[in-house]
């Protein structure tokens, strides 16, 4: 992986490029930011930049040296990952290496390494993927003992605010009495939750949420997706590529929201009693868990409508669809409806979730709505 292959980040780009040129590389770095912004991308770079027998005058790995490809295929001997993992019957003390294929897979597949996605990944039902105090003693003899083939052993640390208090300190005595050359990279989503002691030994770089327009230009090309409806689909996200990510897996269930809400607005207008009968039925039928996405999707939609009013064009992030209904639709929300209206939306998905009857709650919005969307 090159530098040149994430988008954004030019400035963090530009530091661990000058550290490996002038092999100033400090024991501990902290690359931390928010959540799909391409950090675990970085710490990979980096390390195979470290590796590269012939790294280029643009600071980046050759990417056709030994240890580049070893980095490429994710077998590079001097390579170690550290990441949470599940403790189960199979796994009573846990460690990265008994999970090192299933990681391998899911970063191939999830270069924006989306935690929730790895903890979906595990057997054991709604685990919670942590680093075990099991992991500090096997990292100190995988150091002891890997073969040093190259200048630098590295460490690749991901999210170590999964770390418990014990843990931490383990590793802290890693990281105080370096091994010779190990280079740990710590790559994290919240740093804040992170053992003080630890961040204090680590060189912090910090990473930015993506910009919209960089992350709109990088769906727009990975999924040939119109520039308008990445655009909007970025901005949703705040950030977070895992998240738009998440949303472009969903947009069959997006088309379904999207005409769901488009015949709940018509049936209320028409005062079709009946009809609100039914959409209550055909949404209760979706599910809990797809009930209550709705009402937030409708909520989204509703604040849109509401700002799209004030035909402020940058501010209003609809999609081509969403914005023609809009042209016309948008005028029916207004200061006099739009907060009570998200409310009741509100309400209606806390209800769903505390297992209320689905078809009585979504029904008696329905009916709501016909005098919100007049009044
Ligand atoms: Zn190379």
């Amino acid at each position: 992986m090159k530098f040149a292959d994430i988008p954004h980040h030019s400035s963090i780009k530009a530091r661990l490029s000058a550290m490996a040129a002038e092999g100033r590389v400090p024991h501990a770095l902290l690359i931390h930011g928010p959540s799909g912004s391409g950090k675990f991308m970085l710490a990979r770079a980096f390390a195979q930049l470290l590796h590269c027998q012939n790294p280029g005058p643009d600071g980046e790995p050759c990417g056709e040296c030994d240890p580049c490809r070893q980095h490429e295929a994710f077998n590079h001997v001097d390579t170690l990952y550290v990441f949470p993992v599940v403790k189960d019957e199979k796994h009573k003390a846990p460690v990265s290496a008994d999970f090192m294929t299933e990681f391998k897979e899911f970063v191939s597949r999830n270069p924006w390494m989306d935690f929730d996605r790895w903890a979906a990944s595990f057997d054991k039902k709604n685990a919670q993927p942590a680093i075990y105090i099991s992991e500090s003693d096997a990292l100190r003899s995988a150091l002891a003992l890997t073969t040093t083939r190259s200048r630098y052993k590295t460490v690749i640390l991901w999210l170590p605010e999964k770390m418990n208090e014990q843990t931490a300190n383990k590793l802290l005595k890693l990281i105080e009495e370096p091994f010779a050359d190990t280079i740990f990279i710590l790559v994290s989503n919240d740093a804040s939750a992170i053992l003080p002691t630890i961040r204090s030994r680590c060189q912090p770089l910090e990473a930015t949420r993506l910009p919209d327009p960089v992350m709109a230009r990088w769906l727009a090309v990975r999924f040939a997706m119109d520039e308008t409806d990445a655009l909007a689909l970025a901005h949703i996200a705040e950030g977070d590529m895992n998240r738009a990510l998440r949303q472009s897996d969903a947009t069959s269930v997006t088309r379904l929201f999207w005409d769901m809400f488009v015949a709940l607005m018509r049936k209320s207008y028409m005062r079709d009693v009946a009809g609100l009968r039914d959409w209550a039925n055909d949404l209760t039928a979706l599910g809990r868990e797809a009930e209550i996405k709705f009402y937030a999707y409708c909520t989204r939609l509703i604040r849109e409508n509401f700002v799209y009013n004030f035909h402020l064009a940058d501010i209003s992030y609809l999609t081509r669809d969403e914005a023609q209904f809009s042209r016309n639709f948008a005028r029916f929300i207004h200061e006099g409806n739009a907060e009570r209206i998200v409310e009741r939306m509100d309400r209606a998905a806390a209800d769903i979730a505390g297992n209320a009857n689905g078809k009585i709650v979504n029904f008696d919005f329905a009916v709501k709505m016909i005098m919100l969307i007049k009044s």
